[in-house]
C-alpha cells in the first residue's frame, strides 16, 4: 500500500488549498529552475530511470517517447500537447487533477516543454469538463501573474507559453492524432500513421501528445529522482497510479495507489469492498470501457499493473476498474459499450464504420436472446475483422469488450438464446 510520503497528489479530493499559494506550501514549484538548468539529457535520462509509462492508456514508456523528439531544431517549432480529453466510459482520475490539484500538471508543462524543446503547450480539455476547465485556466492565470509560465517561466531562462482548448465532446478527439486535427480547428479524424507526430504533429511540427497523470507525476519524479519512482511497483510496471473504481463497490473513488497493488487490496482498503460481499463478484473491466473483461474468480488474485492484467487476458488501460456484481446483465452492459463505440465512430475506415454498427446491432439481438447460437462465432470473427484493420485504436476498443463477453460469459449468451427459444416453444 502507498505511503503518505510517496503520494504525489496531496489534494486529490480538494480538502485543501488548490492555488497556487496552498500547491507552494504542499512542495509543487520547488527549485523548478534548478531541474531546468540539469539540462535536457539529464531530465530525459530521470524520466527513463523512473520507468514511467504512459498513464493514458497505452502504457508506452513516457522517457522514451520524449527521445523521439528531434534535438536540434530544423526551423520549426515543437509542441507539447497534454491530452486532457479523459471520454473512455469509467475513467475519471485526470479531472481530479485539473481540478484540485492543477499545479503539479502546469509544472510538469513547463519541464516537459523543455526537455522536448517547446516554448508552447497546448492542453486539450474534454468539453464536458467545464469546472475544470475553469480550475485549470485560473490556475494557468496565477502562473502567469507570478512568473511561473511566461517569457522567463519559473526564472528558468526558458520562454514558455500555455494554451486550454476546450474541445466539443467527442470520443474520438481522444485519439492523439485526431485531438490534433481538433487542435488545428478541424474535423476530429484521426491521421494516418506514419509521419508520427514527433517528426509532423500540430502544424506539421514536431510534437509530442502525453496524458495528464503522466506529465503531472514529472515534476515529483524529477525532485526526488527516477529511482524513487521506480521503487514502487513491480520491475516494467513502476510508480504510483490513480485507479478510478467505480460500479459495484460500497465506496466508488479515485484513489492514488502503488503500481502492483492487487485488486482485492485496492477494494477492500479503499472501494468498501464489493457490494454484497466477494461472492457477489461477477465480473470487473480493470482498465477502462475498452479493454476485455475478466471474471469475477479470475480477479481475486489479479495485480493491478500492466503485465499482470496482460497476463489475465486484459489490460491496465487508463486503470479505470468498472466492478459488476451479479445483477449485472453481461450482455446487456457490453451491449451499451457497443452502442457508444458505433456512436463515436468518426466513420472514415470501412471495418470500423461498418463493424461497430453490425456488432451492436447483433448485440442487441443477442440481449434479448433473438439469435442463433451460431451467431456467436459469427460475431467473434467480424471482431476480429474489424480489430487490427483500422487506421485508429477505436476499432480494437469497440471489438475487445465484445471478444471478452464471449471469451467469458458465452454459457450467458447461449442460456439467453435457447430460454428464448424454449419460451417461443411454449407460447405455440
Ligand atoms: Fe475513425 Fe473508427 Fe477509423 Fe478510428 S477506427 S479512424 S474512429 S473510422
Amino acid at each position: 500500500m502507498l505511503k503518505d510520503e510517496n503520494r504525489i497528489f496531496t489534494n486529490l479530493y480538494g480538502m485543501h488549498d488548490r492555488t497556487l499559494k496552498g500547491a507552494q506550501a504542499r512542495g509543487h514549484w520547488d527549485g523548478t529552475a534548478a531541474i531546468i538548468e540539469k539540462g535536457r539529457d539529464w531530465i530525459i535520462n530521470e524520466m527513463k530511470a523512473s520507468g514511467l509509462r504512459g498513464r493514458g492508456g497505452a502504457g508506452f514508456p513516457t522517457g522514451l517517447k520524449w527521445s523521439f523528439m528531434p534535438k536540434e531544431s530544423d526551423g520549426r517549432p515543437a509542441y507539447l500537447v497534454v491530452n486532457a480529453d479523459e471520454s473512455e466510459p469509467g475513467t475519471c482520475k485526470d479531472r481530479e487533477i485539473m481540478r484540485h490539484d492543477p499545479h503539479t500538471l502546469i509544472e510538469g508543462c513547463l519541464i516537459a516543454s523543455f526537455a522536448m524543446n517547446a516554448n508552447a503547450c497546448y492542453i486539450y480539455i474534454r468539453g464536458e469538463y467545464i469546472r475544470e476547465k475553469e480550475a485549470l485556466q485560473a490556475a494557468i492565470d496565477e502562473c502567469y501573474e507570478a512568473g511561473l509560465v511566461g517569457p522567463n517561466a519559473a526564472k528558468s531562462g526558458w520562454p514558455f507559453d500555455i494554451y486550454l482548448t476546450h474541445g466539443a465532446g467527442a470520443y474520438i478527439c481522444g485519439e492523439e492524432t485526431a485531438l490534433l486535427e481538433s487542435l488545428e480547428g478541424k474535423k476530429g479524424m484521426p491521421r494516418m500513421k506514419p509521419p508520427f507526430p514527433a517528426g509532423a504533429g500540430l502544424y506539421g511540427c514536431p510534437t509530442t501528445v502525453n496524458n495528464v497523470e503522466s506529465i503531472a507525476v514529472v515534476p515529483t519524479i524529477l525532485r526526488r529522482g527516477g529511482d524513487w519512482f521506480a521503487g514502487m511497483g513491480r520491475p516494467n510496471n513502476a510508480g504510483t497510479k490513480l485507479f478510478a473504481i467505480s460500479g459495484h463497490v460500497n465506496n466508488p473513488c479515485v484513489v492514488e495507489e502503488e503500481m502492483s497493488i492487487s485488486f482485492e487490496e485496492l477494494i477492500e482498503k479503499h472501494c468498501g469492498g464489493i457490494r454484497g460481499g466477494w461472492d457477489n463478484l461477477k465480473a470487473v473491466i480493470p482498465g477502462g470501457s475498452s479493454v476485455p473483461c475478466v471474471r469475477g474468480e479470475n480477479m481475486r488474485d489479479a495485480v493491478m499493473d500492466f503485465d499482470a492484467l496482460k497476463e489475465k487476458g486484459s489490460s491496465l488501460g487508463t486503470a479505470a476498474v468498472i466492478v459488476m456484481d451479479n445483477s449485472t446483465d453481461m450482455i446487456k452492459a457490453i451491449w451499451r459499450l457497443s452502442k457508444f463505440y458505433k456512436h463515436e465512430s468518426c466513420g472514415q475506415c470501412t471495418p470500423c464504420r461498418e463493424g461497430t454498427g453490425w456488432m451492436m446491432r447483433v448485440m442487441a439481438r443477442l440481449v434479448e436472446g433473438n439469435a442463433s447460437v451460431e451467431e456467436i462465432d459469427m460475431l467473434l470473427d467480424v471482431t476480429k475483422q474489424v480489430e487490427g484493420h483500422t487506421i485508429c485504436a477505436l476499432g480494437d476498443a469497440a471489438a475487445w469488450p465484445i471478444q471478452g463477453l464471449i471469451k467469458n460469459f458465452r454459457d450467458e449468451i447461449e442460456d439467453r438464446i435457447k430460454d428464448k427459444r424454449m419460451a417461443g416453444m411454449a407460447a405455440e
